[in-house]
Protein backbone atom coordinates (compact mmCIF):
# COMPACT_ATOMS: atom_id res chain seq x y z
CA UNK A 1 0.00 0.00 0.00
CA UNK A 2 1.56 3.35 -1.07
CA UNK A 3 1.08 7.01 0.35
CA UNK A 4 0.46 7.64 -3.25
CA UNK A 5 -3.04 6.22 -2.86
CA UNK A 6 -4.09 9.13 -0.27
CA UNK A 7 -3.06 12.26 -1.88
CA UNK A 8 -5.88 12.65 -4.26
CA UNK A 9 -8.19 12.94 -1.11
CA UNK A 10 -9.28 16.29 -0.07
CA UNK A 11 -9.43 16.36 3.60
CA UNK A 12 -8.39 16.75 7.50
CA UNK A 13 -4.49 16.42 8.14
CA UNK A 14 -2.81 13.16 8.49
CA UNK A 15 0.16 13.25 10.61
CA UNK A 16 3.09 11.33 10.98
CA UNK A 17 5.88 10.16 13.12
CA UNK A 18 5.76 13.13 15.67
CA UNK A 19 2.49 13.19 16.31
CA UNK A 20 1.96 9.41 16.31
CA UNK A 21 4.77 9.27 18.82
CA UNK A 22 3.03 12.54 20.60
CA UNK A 23 -0.79 10.23 20.67
CA UNK A 24 0.84 6.74 21.30
CA UNK A 25 1.96 8.15 24.54
CA UNK A 26 -1.27 9.67 24.52
CA UNK A 27 -3.18 6.35 24.43
CA UNK A 28 -0.82 4.71 26.60
CA UNK A 29 -2.45 6.88 29.01
CA UNK A 30 -6.05 6.58 27.65
CA UNK A 31 -7.72 6.51 30.84
CA UNK A 32 -6.26 9.59 31.76
CA UNK A 33 -7.39 13.33 30.60
CA UNK A 34 -5.03 15.05 28.64
CA UNK A 35 -5.06 18.17 30.92
CA UNK A 36 -3.06 16.07 33.44
CA UNK A 37 -0.14 16.23 31.73
CA UNK A 38 0.90 19.53 32.98
CA UNK A 39 -0.44 18.45 36.54
CA UNK A 40 3.27 17.29 37.49
CA UNK A 41 4.67 20.91 37.63
CA UNK A 42 3.69 20.88 41.04
CA UNK A 43 4.77 24.29 42.87
CA UNK A 44 4.37 26.74 39.81
CA UNK A 45 1.72 28.96 40.45
CA UNK A 46 -1.54 28.50 38.47
CA UNK A 47 -1.51 30.33 35.64
CA UNK A 48 1.92 29.58 34.60
CA UNK A 49 1.40 25.88 34.48
CA UNK A 50 -1.75 26.39 32.74
CA UNK A 51 0.34 28.06 30.49
CA UNK A 52 2.66 25.32 30.30
CA UNK A 53 0.17 22.85 30.17
CA UNK A 54 -1.43 24.50 27.34
CA UNK A 55 1.41 24.54 25.01
CA UNK A 56 2.28 21.16 25.71
CA UNK A 57 -1.47 20.09 25.09
CA UNK A 58 -2.35 22.10 22.40
CA UNK A 59 0.44 24.53 20.93
CA UNK A 60 3.08 22.34 20.15
CA UNK A 61 0.68 19.30 18.06
CA UNK A 62 -1.10 22.17 16.55
CA UNK A 63 2.41 23.21 14.73
CA UNK A 64 3.28 20.27 14.15
CA UNK A 65 0.26 19.71 12.32
CA UNK A 66 0.50 22.68 10.33
CA UNK A 67 4.20 21.25 9.49
CA UNK A 68 2.72 17.95 8.37
CA UNK A 69 -0.78 19.00 6.90
CA UNK A 70 0.04 19.91 3.60
CA UNK A 71 2.44 16.22 2.74
CA UNK A 72 -0.79 14.15 3.46
CA UNK A 73 -4.10 13.77 4.21
CA UNK A 74 -6.45 10.59 5.34
CA UNK A 75 -10.34 10.80 4.51
CA UNK A 76 -12.48 12.73 6.83
CA UNK A 77 -15.00 11.12 8.68
CA UNK A 78 -18.74 12.23 7.77
CA UNK A 79 -21.72 11.33 10.17
CA UNK A 80 -24.82 10.31 8.61
CA UNK A 81 -27.68 12.63 10.16
CA UNK A 82 -29.95 10.83 12.10
CA UNK A 83 -28.96 7.66 11.08
CA UNK A 84 -29.95 8.24 7.15
CA UNK A 85 -33.21 9.39 8.33
CA UNK A 86 -35.04 13.44 7.45
CA UNK A 87 -35.56 13.75 11.95
CA UNK A 88 -35.48 11.51 14.99
CA UNK A 89 -37.99 10.92 17.46
CA UNK A 90 -37.66 9.67 20.74
CA UNK A 91 -41.00 8.46 22.66
CA UNK A 92 -40.14 8.79 26.50
CA UNK A 93 -42.61 7.25 29.09
CA UNK A 94 -42.54 8.53 32.84
CA UNK A 95 -43.08 6.87 36.08
CA UNK A 96 -43.13 3.16 35.16
CA UNK A 97 -46.89 3.23 35.04
CA UNK A 98 -48.41 -0.29 34.75
CA UNK A 99 -50.88 1.02 32.17
CA UNK A 100 -47.35 1.26 30.07
CA UNK A 101 -46.60 -2.39 30.14
CA UNK A 102 -50.60 -3.18 29.10
CA UNK A 103 -50.98 -0.62 26.66
CA UNK A 104 -47.84 1.42 25.46
CA UNK A 105 -45.52 -1.89 25.05
CA UNK A 106 -47.48 -3.79 22.49
CA UNK A 107 -48.68 -0.47 20.63
CA UNK A 108 -44.49 0.47 20.22
CA UNK A 109 -43.77 -3.72 19.15
CA UNK A 110 -46.29 -3.99 16.51
CA UNK A 111 -44.31 -0.94 14.71
CA UNK A 112 -41.15 -2.36 15.38
CA UNK A 113 -40.52 1.26 17.38
CA UNK A 114 -38.35 1.09 20.42
CA UNK A 115 -39.27 3.69 23.58
CA UNK A 116 -37.55 5.27 26.62
CA UNK A 117 -38.99 3.96 29.82
CA UNK A 118 -37.87 5.93 32.54
CA UNK A 119 -38.80 4.59 35.96
CA UNK A 120 -39.44 5.08 39.95
CA UNK A 121 -38.99 2.57 42.70
CA UNK A 122 -42.72 1.60 42.53
CA UNK A 123 -42.50 0.53 39.37
CA UNK A 124 -40.81 -2.60 39.95
CA UNK A 125 -42.86 -4.88 42.51
CA UNK A 126 -44.49 -7.49 41.01
CA UNK A 127 -43.35 -6.24 37.15
CA UNK A 128 -39.81 -7.03 37.19
CA UNK A 129 -39.99 -9.46 34.49
CA UNK A 130 -42.21 -7.38 32.22
CA UNK A 131 -39.36 -4.62 32.28
CA UNK A 132 -36.45 -7.36 31.52
CA UNK A 133 -38.38 -8.24 28.43
CA UNK A 134 -39.01 -4.98 27.55
CA UNK A 135 -35.66 -3.88 27.80
CA UNK A 136 -34.70 -7.09 25.73
CA UNK A 137 -37.32 -6.38 23.13
CA UNK A 138 -35.06 -2.98 22.38
CA UNK A 139 -36.42 -0.26 24.85
CA UNK A 140 -34.77 2.00 27.11
CA UNK A 141 -34.79 1.90 30.95
CA UNK A 142 -33.85 4.86 32.10
CA UNK A 143 -33.64 6.39 35.26
CA UNK A 144 -36.32 8.90 37.34
CA UNK A 145 -35.13 8.65 40.68
CA UNK A 146 -36.52 6.47 43.64
CA UNK A 147 -39.16 7.70 45.15
CA UNK A 148 -40.07 10.76 42.34
CA UNK A 149 -38.51 13.34 44.32
CA UNK A 150 -38.17 17.14 43.24
CA UNK A 151 -34.30 17.37 43.35
CA UNK A 152 -34.44 21.00 43.90
CA UNK A 153 -35.68 20.66 47.15
CA UNK A 154 -33.87 17.95 49.31
CA UNK A 155 -30.02 17.94 49.94
CA UNK A 156 -27.57 17.00 48.31
CA UNK A 157 -26.97 13.51 50.23
CA UNK A 158 -30.11 12.57 49.45
CA UNK A 159 -29.87 13.87 45.30
CA UNK A 160 -26.87 11.16 45.21
CA UNK A 161 -29.09 8.61 46.66
CA UNK A 162 -32.09 9.31 44.58
CA UNK A 163 -30.21 9.28 41.52
CA UNK A 164 -26.97 7.69 41.71
CA UNK A 165 -28.18 4.80 44.67
CA UNK A 166 -31.38 3.93 42.41
CA UNK A 167 -29.89 3.89 39.15
CA UNK A 168 -27.38 1.13 40.57
CA UNK A 169 -30.37 -0.61 41.79
CA UNK A 170 -31.97 -0.52 38.72
CA UNK A 171 -28.90 -2.10 36.77
CA UNK A 172 -28.80 -5.18 39.71
CA UNK A 173 -32.50 -5.72 39.72
CA UNK A 174 -33.17 -5.47 35.95
CA UNK A 175 -29.82 -6.34 34.59
CA UNK A 176 -29.46 -3.47 32.07
CA UNK A 177 -27.24 -1.04 31.79
CA UNK A 178 -28.91 3.17 32.53
CA UNK A 179 -27.61 5.35 30.83
CA UNK A 180 -29.86 8.31 30.64
CA UNK A 181 -32.20 10.44 33.36
CA UNK A 182 -35.51 12.46 33.18
CA UNK A 183 -35.97 14.91 36.10
CA UNK A 184 -38.97 14.11 38.10
CA UNK A 185 -41.42 17.38 37.91
CA UNK A 186 -39.13 18.92 34.77
CA UNK A 187 -37.13 20.38 37.50
CA UNK A 188 -34.21 19.71 36.21
CA UNK A 189 -31.82 23.07 37.60
CA UNK A 190 -28.77 23.42 38.70
CA UNK A 191 -27.80 22.01 42.00
CA UNK A 192 -28.57 18.20 41.04
CA UNK A 193 -27.19 18.63 37.76
CA UNK A 194 -23.52 17.04 38.33
CA UNK A 195 -25.03 14.08 40.27
CA UNK A 196 -27.00 13.70 37.61
CA UNK A 197 -24.83 13.79 35.02
CA UNK A 198 -21.52 12.03 37.53
CA UNK A 199 -23.56 8.72 36.37
CA UNK A 200 -25.84 9.42 33.01
CA UNK A 201 -24.70 11.03 29.69
CA UNK A 202 -27.83 12.24 28.80
CA UNK A 203 -31.05 13.43 30.65
CA UNK A 204 -34.80 14.93 29.63
CA UNK A 205 -34.92 18.07 31.86
CA UNK A 206 -37.85 20.63 31.05
CA UNK A 207 -41.04 21.63 28.88
CA UNK A 208 -40.04 23.02 25.29
CA UNK A 209 -41.00 22.52 21.88
CA UNK A 210 -37.51 23.06 19.93
CA UNK A 211 -36.07 20.01 18.31
CA UNK A 212 -32.58 19.05 19.04
CA UNK A 213 -30.31 20.56 16.08
CA UNK A 214 -28.09 17.67 14.31
CA UNK A 215 -25.70 20.47 14.18
CA UNK A 216 -25.48 22.78 17.28
CA UNK A 217 -25.17 21.58 20.94
CA UNK A 218 -28.11 21.55 23.21
CA UNK A 219 -28.31 21.60 27.17
CA UNK A 220 -27.88 17.67 27.07
CA UNK A 221 -28.79 17.43 30.53
CA UNK A 222 -31.87 18.96 30.29
CA UNK A 223 -33.16 18.23 27.04
CA UNK A 224 -36.79 19.66 26.02
CA UNK A 225 -40.06 17.76 25.05
CA UNK A 226 -43.41 18.14 24.48
CA UNK A 227 -45.67 16.37 26.58
CA UNK A 228 -49.45 14.36 25.96
CA UNK A 229 -52.17 15.44 27.24
CA UNK A 230 -55.59 13.67 27.12
CA UNK A 231 -57.02 16.75 25.48
CA UNK A 232 -54.13 16.81 23.01
CA UNK A 233 -55.70 16.27 19.46
CA UNK A 234 -53.83 14.65 17.20
CA UNK A 235 -53.55 17.71 14.98
CA UNK A 236 -51.35 19.17 17.83
CA UNK A 237 -48.80 15.57 17.80
CA UNK A 238 -48.72 15.93 13.99
CA UNK A 239 -47.24 19.32 14.24
CA UNK A 240 -44.90 18.62 16.87
CA UNK A 241 -43.52 15.60 15.06
CA UNK A 242 -43.80 17.83 11.26
CA UNK A 243 -41.79 20.62 13.47
CA UNK A 244 -38.81 18.10 14.18
CA UNK A 245 -39.23 16.93 10.68
CA UNK A 246 -39.15 20.87 9.07
CA UNK A 247 -35.50 21.55 10.75
CA UNK A 248 -34.15 18.28 10.41
CA UNK A 249 -33.83 18.11 14.40
CA UNK A 250 -34.89 15.33 17.04
CA UNK A 251 -37.85 15.82 19.11
CA UNK A 252 -38.92 14.36 22.34
CA UNK A 253 -42.45 13.46 23.21
CA UNK A 254 -43.15 13.04 27.16
CA UNK A 255 -45.95 10.67 27.66
CA UNK A 256 -47.29 9.10 31.52
CA UNK A 257 -49.51 6.79 31.82
CA UNK A 258 -53.10 5.45 29.76
CA UNK A 259 -55.34 5.96 32.91
CA UNK A 260 -56.43 9.14 31.62
CA UNK A 261 -56.20 10.50 35.49
CA UNK A 262 -52.62 12.25 35.63
CA UNK A 263 -51.27 14.33 34.27
CA UNK A 264 -49.70 14.07 31.08
CA UNK A 265 -51.65 10.73 29.67
CA UNK A 266 -52.63 9.46 26.25
CA UNK A 267 -55.09 7.18 24.99
CA UNK A 268 -54.00 3.70 23.43
CA UNK A 269 -55.78 4.85 20.29
CA UNK A 270 -53.61 8.26 20.56
CA UNK A 271 -50.42 6.62 20.74
CA UNK A 272 -51.01 4.26 17.96
CA UNK A 273 -52.38 6.76 15.70
CA UNK A 274 -48.62 8.98 16.38
CA UNK A 275 -47.12 5.65 15.97
CA UNK A 276 -48.16 5.07 12.56
CA UNK A 277 -47.96 9.22 11.59
CA UNK A 278 -43.56 8.77 12.60
CA UNK A 279 -43.33 5.35 10.45
CA UNK A 280 -45.29 7.38 7.53
CA UNK A 281 -42.54 10.46 7.69
CA UNK A 282 -39.95 7.52 7.75
CA UNK A 283 -38.66 9.57 11.12
CA UNK A 284 -36.20 7.89 13.22
CA UNK A 285 -37.77 6.34 16.28
CA UNK A 286 -35.34 5.12 18.95
CA UNK A 287 -34.50 5.65 22.69
CA UNK A 288 -32.70 8.93 23.85
CA UNK A 289 -29.92 6.58 24.52
CA UNK A 290 -30.01 5.23 21.26
CA UNK A 291 -30.08 8.47 19.28
CA UNK A 292 -28.52 10.68 22.15
CA UNK A 293 -25.44 8.75 21.72
CA UNK A 294 -25.28 8.59 17.92
CA UNK A 295 -25.18 12.75 18.21
CA UNK A 296 -23.21 13.27 20.60
CA UNK A 297 -20.95 10.74 18.49
CA UNK A 298 -21.20 13.17 15.72
CA UNK A 299 -18.51 16.16 16.65
CA UNK A 300 -16.59 13.90 18.38
CA UNK A 301 -15.91 11.01 15.29
CA UNK A 302 -15.65 13.84 12.23
CA UNK A 303 -12.98 15.43 14.59
CA UNK A 304 -10.77 12.03 15.62
CA UNK A 305 -7.09 12.49 14.82
CA UNK A 306 -6.19 10.05 12.12
CA UNK A 307 -2.76 8.60 12.01
CA UNK A 308 -0.62 6.44 9.87
CA UNK A 309 1.15 3.27 10.59
CA UNK A 310 2.80 0.44 8.81
CA UNK A 311 -1.13 -0.99 8.48
CA UNK A 312 -2.97 1.75 7.59
CA UNK A 313 -4.66 5.01 9.16
CA UNK A 314 -5.75 4.43 12.49
CA UNK A 315 -8.36 7.14 13.57
CA UNK A 316 -8.91 7.10 17.97
CA UNK A 317 -11.24 8.71 19.61
CA UNK A 318 -12.40 9.05 23.64
CA UNK A 319 -15.82 8.15 24.48
CA UNK A 320 -17.38 9.91 26.90
CA UNK A 321 -18.53 8.68 30.39
CA UNK A 322 -21.61 6.50 30.74
CA UNK A 323 -22.48 6.11 27.06
CA UNK A 324 -24.28 2.93 26.07
CA UNK A 325 -21.90 -0.41 25.52
CA UNK A 326 -22.62 -0.32 21.87
CA UNK A 327 -22.93 2.95 19.45
CA UNK A 328 -23.14 1.85 15.99
CA UNK A 329 -23.17 4.72 13.77
CA UNK A 330 -23.83 5.25 10.15
CA UNK A 331 -20.47 7.12 8.38
CA UNK A 332 -19.25 8.30 5.01
CA UNK A 333 -15.88 8.38 4.21
CA UNK A 334 -14.08 7.70 0.97
CA UNK A 335 -12.15 4.91 1.82
CA UNK A 336 -8.76 4.75 -0.46
CA UNK A 337 -8.77 1.65 -3.26
CA UNK A 338 -7.24 -1.71 -1.80
CA UNK A 339 -7.67 -0.69 1.86
CA UNK A 340 -10.73 -1.40 3.90
CA UNK A 341 -12.94 -0.43 6.63
CA UNK A 342 -11.88 -2.37 10.40
CA UNK A 343 -12.76 -2.33 13.73
CA UNK A 344 -11.76 -4.59 16.25
CA UNK A 345 -10.04 -6.65 13.62
CA UNK A 346 -13.37 -7.10 11.65
CA UNK A 347 -13.66 -5.54 8.63
CA UNK A 348 -16.92 -3.69 8.23
CA UNK A 349 -18.84 -4.09 4.91
CA UNK A 350 -20.48 -0.75 3.17
CA UNK A 351 -23.67 -0.82 3.12
CA UNK A 352 -25.58 -0.87 0.11
CA UNK A 353 -25.68 3.07 -0.53
CA UNK A 354 -21.89 3.19 0.44
CA UNK A 355 -21.84 4.10 3.81
CA UNK A 356 -20.04 2.12 6.64
CA UNK A 357 -21.76 1.42 9.99
CA UNK A 358 -19.40 1.44 12.81
CA UNK A 359 -19.24 1.45 16.33
CA UNK A 360 -18.59 4.46 17.99
CA UNK A 361 -17.78 2.94 21.34
CA UNK A 362 -14.99 0.47 19.80
CA UNK A 363 -13.20 4.00 20.24
CA UNK A 364 -10.86 3.21 17.20
CA UNK A 365 -11.49 2.24 13.60
CA UNK A 366 -8.82 1.49 11.12
CA UNK A 367 -8.46 1.72 7.26
CA UNK A 368 -6.07 -1.04 6.12
CA UNK A 369 -5.44 -3.74 4.09
CA UNK A 370 -8.30 -6.35 4.30
CA UNK A 371 -5.46 -9.12 4.70
CA UNK A 372 -3.86 -6.80 7.47
CA UNK A 373 -6.88 -6.20 9.65
CA UNK A 374 -7.40 -9.75 11.14
CA UNK A 375 -4.67 -10.70 13.34
CA UNK A 376 -3.45 -14.28 14.37
CA UNK A 377 -5.04 -15.15 17.82
CA UNK A 378 -7.27 -11.82 17.94
CA UNK A 379 -10.70 -12.52 19.81
CA UNK A 380 -13.48 -11.86 17.83
CA UNK A 381 -15.32 -8.84 17.16
CA UNK A 382 -18.01 -8.60 19.98
CA UNK A 383 -20.20 -5.67 19.69
CA UNK A 384 -21.22 -5.13 23.59
CA UNK A 385 -24.79 -3.82 23.61
CA UNK A 386 -28.00 -4.46 21.75
CA UNK A 387 -28.86 -2.04 19.59
CA UNK A 388 -32.66 -1.30 19.17
CA UNK A 389 -34.09 0.03 15.64
CA UNK A 390 -30.90 0.09 13.60
CA UNK A 391 -31.03 -2.43 10.37
CA UNK A 392 -31.94 -5.92 11.66
CA UNK A 393 -30.45 -8.83 10.35
CA UNK A 394 -31.71 -12.56 10.06
CA UNK A 395 -29.00 -15.60 10.83
CA UNK A 396 -30.19 -19.60 10.91
CA UNK A 397 -30.17 -21.01 13.92
CA UNK A 398 -26.58 -22.58 12.99
CA UNK A 399 -25.52 -18.57 12.35
CA UNK A 400 -25.63 -18.24 8.81
CA UNK A 401 -26.42 -14.90 7.44
CA UNK A 402 -30.53 -15.06 5.89
CA UNK A 403 -31.86 -12.64 3.73
CA UNK A 404 -35.47 -11.77 4.37
CA UNK A 405 -36.52 -13.20 0.76
CA UNK A 406 -35.52 -16.36 1.76
CA UNK A 407 -37.12 -16.69 4.74
CA UNK A 408 -38.77 -20.63 4.88
CA UNK A 409 -40.54 -22.73 7.64
CA UNK A 410 -37.70 -22.59 10.35
CA UNK A 411 -36.65 -20.60 13.20
CA UNK A 412 -34.20 -17.66 12.54
CA UNK A 413 -32.62 -15.79 14.98
CA UNK A 414 -32.89 -11.95 14.21
CA UNK A 415 -30.17 -9.16 15.41
CA UNK A 416 -29.25 -5.71 14.75
CA UNK A 417 -26.77 -4.49 13.56
CA UNK A 418 -23.25 -4.18 15.79
CA UNK A 419 -26.11 -5.79 18.36
CA UNK A 420 -24.04 -8.84 20.64
CA UNK A 421 -26.95 -10.87 21.20
CA UNK A 422 -30.35 -13.15 20.46
CA UNK A 423 -33.12 -11.04 20.53
CA UNK A 424 -35.50 -12.99 19.65
CA UNK A 425 -35.99 -16.50 18.37
CA UNK A 426 -39.51 -17.51 16.60
CA UNK A 427 -40.93 -19.24 13.80
CA UNK A 428 -41.52 -18.03 10.55
CA UNK A 429 -43.24 -19.53 7.91
ZN1 LIG B 1 -42.45 11.65 36.63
Amino acid sequence: MGRSSYQNITTRPCVFLPVTIYYSQRLEKRNRPLSRIGSGIHGWPPVRRRIVTSVLNNIIPALISAAFAAVYAAPSISVVPWNGHAAAYTLTFDDGHSTQLEHAIPILDSYELAASFYLISASLPGHEQEWKDAAAAGHEIGNHTATHTNLDSIPSDSVTKEVVGFKDTLEQILEVDITTFVFPYFAGSGAAIPTVASAHFMARGQFGDSPISWESDADWMELPATVANTNVPLSQYRAWIDNAAAQSGWGLLCVHGFDGETCCSIEPDMLDDICAYLVQKNIWVAPMSVIGSYRLAKPILESAPALEDADGITYSWDIPDNFPLSVPVLVELSVPSGLAVVQANHVIAAEPDGTYRIDFAAGEMKLSDPGTGRRPGARPYRPRARVPHSEERLFSVDGARVDAGDISAGVYVRRYAGGRAQLKVRGVK
